[in-house]
């Protein structure tokens, strides 16, 4: 093993890697990388690393058995652009002592959250009194290692991903010689030869999109299979950044190799990464039925042959679904979902008011008017709980000119679906300046204390609606490979629930002072109390 550990040593020229927070499988639940966005005062170590992001393992030591799927499409970009296979690993963070060595030119960094401002992670910070969330933790852990080897091996750091927004003015004190923007496809390799042979390049780098047909295919396994059907979005979403992509479907025949590829290196499960899965094969919003039903004939044929009886998405929209309300009853039919094999889609609600609708995200609501928009909500939760979807809403607070009859239309919106019983979460979100969208420069990163009670009771309306569901659902929500994991996940999800009840009931009661007065004080980083919790729940199994 130390024989060929040093192999790759001596030839590596150009590591990947990320944070722990993003380079880890999430023990096969997705959904629970959410749980790095709280503080990290709220999450008590153990929790962390043995069950929200454990390590990720490596093949020698260095290369990593899976990767999160943006890592894995950089390392394909390089490799199709004349790079050999052993000049270029995916290493975790926790190997990069052993492979970054002399050899070494270039560390490129994947970040989604590295400074705690993406939209889940300000909203936890405002509303639990604030402290720097697991991800930001991650991402110094991480430099603090990059920036000691860098000190020694005197090699260049390229960021890319989704949160490089983030870093702008933070370039010098992580020392950051290019901040790489969009896909990396074409770009990426350009910037790395210049790099390579001693060219200047710039500091802020765009990506150049490149067309669907020619998108490398994967060599490393992508985290829990995920694999990217769509880009972009053609909606428009004023507050959105891949609405900012050009939108394109990738070729069936491209998906199912990466998925096949994935199944055969032993991933169990597939999941497609997408901006609404109904978009699939579109001609802008001209939906596709054809091809989204022979995408799901495929994929759910292909992945049962490897024993994976479950093809879940990222996202989906109210508009689509309810425009081919076939087409969602084939995705459920074609695999036999249930009320005990469900999917869990993401999905944006984002306001129950006309106005805002209109002002901000109209063509979600596209092909009906705006006005149509309460409606199209009720009428797709109901048929996404007929066939065994529960949806995570998102819905957004700090519209810049919201006033308080919006959040009460938004709050009203939510009652009509608590009576309807609707079966999924209704998550509030403060609206953030994200780098790059269309709002980002009337937007601010918003506190509560600047918000109307209207837009409080608002809130608190979508936390209640969320935390009766997942009483009911935590049982069939949590299923990661590991048995003990799950039972460890429920009780402690149980005493979240808990703990955002007495957190609910104590904002309705003082409004919003409880949060600087007695949450912000709260830190359980090294719990014994939930120590004996999660030592109960593997002593139960045994
Ligand atoms: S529908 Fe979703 S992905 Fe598309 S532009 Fe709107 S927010 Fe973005």
């Amino acid at each position: 093993m130390p024989v060929k550990l040093d192999l790759v040593m001596i030839l590596v020229k150009i590591i990947l890697t990320a944070d722990r927070a993003v380079f880890t499988d999430y023990h096969g639940a997705d959904l629970f990388g959410f749980g790095l966005c709280m503080p990290y005062r709220l999450v008590p170590k153990f929790v962390e690393y043995f069950v929200l992001a454990p390590r990720a393992p490596t093949t020698d030591g260095v290369r990593a058995k899976f990767a999160p799927l943006g890592l894995c499409k950089t390392e394909a970009a390089l490799l199709a652009a004349g790079f050999r296979r052993d000049e270029v690993a995916i290493v975790p963070p926790h190997a990069l002592p052993k492979a970054v060595d002399k050899d070494t030119e270039i560390v490129a960094i994947h970040v989604l959250d590295p400074k705690g401002l993406a939209p889940v992670s300000w909203t936890l910070k405002m509303v639990s009194g604030g402290g720097p969330s697991c991800t930001e933790l991650e991402f110094e852990n991480l430099m603090k290692i990059v920036l000691d080897l860098k000190k020694r091996y005197k090699f260049k750091i390229v960021v890319g991903g989704p949160g490089v927004w983030q870093l702008r003015g933070w370039e010098d004190r992580y020392e950051i010689d290019v901040l790489f923007d969009g896909e990396s496809e074409i770009t990426f390799p350009i910037i790395v030869k210049k790099i390579l042979s001693g060219e200047e390049v710039p500091r802020y780098v765009k990506g150049e999109a490149p067309p669907p047909e020619s998108i490398p295919l994967i060599v490393t396994p992508s985290r829990n299979g995920l694999v990217q059907i769509t880009r972009g979005c053609p909606r428009r979403c004023r507050f959105c950044s891949p609405t900012m992509w050009k939108f394109r479907s990738i070729p069936l025949d491209a998906i199912l190799k990466e998925v096949e590829f994935n199944l055969r290196s032993g991933i169990k499960g597939v999941g497609l990464v997408t901006e609404d899965v109904l978009l699939y094969g579109a001609r802008g919003l001209e939906l596709n039925p054809d091809a989204i039903k022979k995408l799901f004939d495929e994929v759910v044929s292909l992945a049962s042959r490897y024993g994976v009886d479950t093809v879940g998405f990222s996202h989906v929209s109210c508009s689509s679904a309810l425009v081919v309300k076939n087409v969602v009853r084939y995705i459920s039919d074609v695999q036999g979902l249930s009320s005990d094999r469900p999917l869990f889609p993401q999905v944006g609600l984002e306001s129950g008011s006309p106005r805002i609708v209109d002002r901000y995200f109209r063509g979600k609501a596209y092909p009906w008017r705006p006005e149509d928009w309460p409606n199209i909500v009720v009428e797709a939760s109901k048929l996404f709980n007929d066939v065994y979807w529960y949806p995570c809403y998102t819905y957004i607070v700090g519209f810049p000119d919201a006033q308080p009859d919006d959040y009460v239309k938004t709050t009203e919106l939510l009652d009509r679906l608590r009576d309807e019983g609707f079966k999924g979460w209704t998550f509030p979100l403060l609206l953030i300046p994200m780098g790059g969208t269309l709002v980002e420069k009337e937007a601010r990163f918003l506190q509560l204390r600047s918000l109307p009670r209207e837009a409080i009771d608002c809130i608190v309306e979508g936390w209640r609606l969320s935390l009766r569901f997942s009483k009911g659902i935590l049982s069939k929500l949590i299923k990661t490979r590991n048995p003990i994991v799950n039972r460890i996940l429920v009780k402690l999800s149980e005493k979240a629930i808990q703990a955002m009840e007495y957190w609910i009931e104590g904002i309705s009661r003082e409004g919003i002072d409880i949060i600087e007065k007695q949450f912000s004080k709260v830190s359980i980083r090294n719990s014994t109390a939930l120590a004996k919790t999660v030592a109960s729940a593997v002593i139960l199994r045994r």
